[in-house]
């Protein structure tokens, strides 16, 4: 029995080294729990807030202790009457371990046939809510009005653009290959694209790709990215603020033009949010999402990367964009 525990607090960009593989004794459950086996581990940029000891919205990880997160699990051994052997939950958070020990209370059980038990950790799972959510409640779109969208080719980024082509608008994803680039063209139909790494000027790059403006800037990723959209926006703009991924690795306090004034003059409104604030609406969100996905409105691509004991090399992928939508570590 594996687990990934952190060994060190990163400074900066993560290493190899900030984690370790250890080898531990396979734990019995006690009246009330369950022993479950992970067979999803989800990898998700928000991490790297937990890795650092500032104090944020969740609980920074303790070293020496296994990263958790969300995963989906089969249930090997139970000792509460609601859970039996072969069941699937999705547990959030569930350790860094193939086999681990839970009080059952804790984990939700999901239908092994509803739909691939990898898009509980995606589409169908925080992912999908924080794009439903982030985009429908904060952005509110318009038929007809320009959505733009910064990690574009990225779990949350996939969702959005196609809810707002849902609600009848124009959406420019911005990402950082020409493969992603294809992919959100051809097979997202997005109506406009903008790769980043090969933009000189993308203040002019966002101009172009919205001749009316930006009303609706979904930002997953900040920094100069974002600087250059809210260049762009539109009066009564929508802003939510979902990530701030280009500045997760930062050493120091990132510095950019004020956009104060940008607000003030458009009468915009920018909104940061976490997907746990949404947490009693979630049932809603789940239904609408499972019923696009199951229209093909809703496509979803994921990177799944195999072996367990890669989890933390599939973690500093995400800072070099090899995910196109979801990122997930198959245990197996
Ligand atoms: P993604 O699947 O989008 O993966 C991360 C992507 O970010 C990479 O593939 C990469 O794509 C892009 N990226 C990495 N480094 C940079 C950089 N320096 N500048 C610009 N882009 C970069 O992750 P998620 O969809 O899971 O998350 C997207 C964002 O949403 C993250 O910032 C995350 O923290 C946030 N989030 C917020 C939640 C909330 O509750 N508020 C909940 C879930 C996610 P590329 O090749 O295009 O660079």
């Amino acid at each position: 029995n594996r687990q990934i525990i952190l060994k060190s607090r990163p400074v900066g960009r993560p290493t190899g080294d900030n984690f370790e593989l250890k080898e531990i004794e396979v734990p019995t459950p006690a009246e009330g729990e369950i022993l479950v086996k992970s067979l999803y581990i989800s990898v998700d940029p928000y991490m790297r807030g937990r890795m650092s000891d500032a104090k944020s919205y969740v609980e920074p990880f303790k070293v020496g202790e296994p990263i958790n997160g969300g995963a989906v699990a089969e249930v090997v051994e139970s000792r509460h009457a609601g859970f039996s052997k072969g069941d699937v939950v999705v547990g959030r958070p569930l350790a860094w371990q193939e086999l681990q020990v839970v009080p059952a209370e804790t984990v939700n059980k999901i239908d092994k046939n509803a739909a691939p038990l990898s898009y509980y950790l995606g589409i169908l799972g925080m992912t999908g809510m924080t794009a439903y959510f982030g985009l429908l409640d904060i952005g509110k779109p318009q038929k007809g009005e320009t959505v733009v969208v910064s990690g574009a080719a990225g779990a949350v980024g996939t969702a959005v653009g196609q809810i707002a082509q849902i609600q009848g608008c124009r959406v420019v994803g911005i990402a950082g290959s020409d493969e992603k680039l294809r992919y959100l063209k051809d097979e997202l139909h997005f109506d406009e694209v903008i790769n980043y790494h090969e933009e000189k000027e993308m203040e002019k790059a966002i101009a172009d790709a919205c001749p009316d403006g930006v009303d609706v800037y979904f930002d997953n990723v900040g920094g100069e990215i974002s600087d250059a959209v809210m260049a762009n926006i539109n009066k009564f703009a929508r802003i939510p603020i979902c990530g701030q991924i280009s500045l997760y690795n930062a050493t120091s306090v990132p510095t950019g033009p004020r956009i104060q004034p940008i607000i003030l003059k458009k009468s915009a409104l920018m909104q940061g949010f976490i997907i746990s604030n949404y947490l009693d609406r979630f049932p809603e969100g789940i239904t609408q999402l499972t019923e696009w996905v199951k229209e093909g409105k809703l496509k979803h691509r994921e990177t799944v990367v195999k072996g367990f004991e890669k989890l933390p090399e599939a973690f500093i992928g995400l800072f070099d964009g090899v995910n196109t939508g979801k990122l997930i570590v198959e245990t197996k």
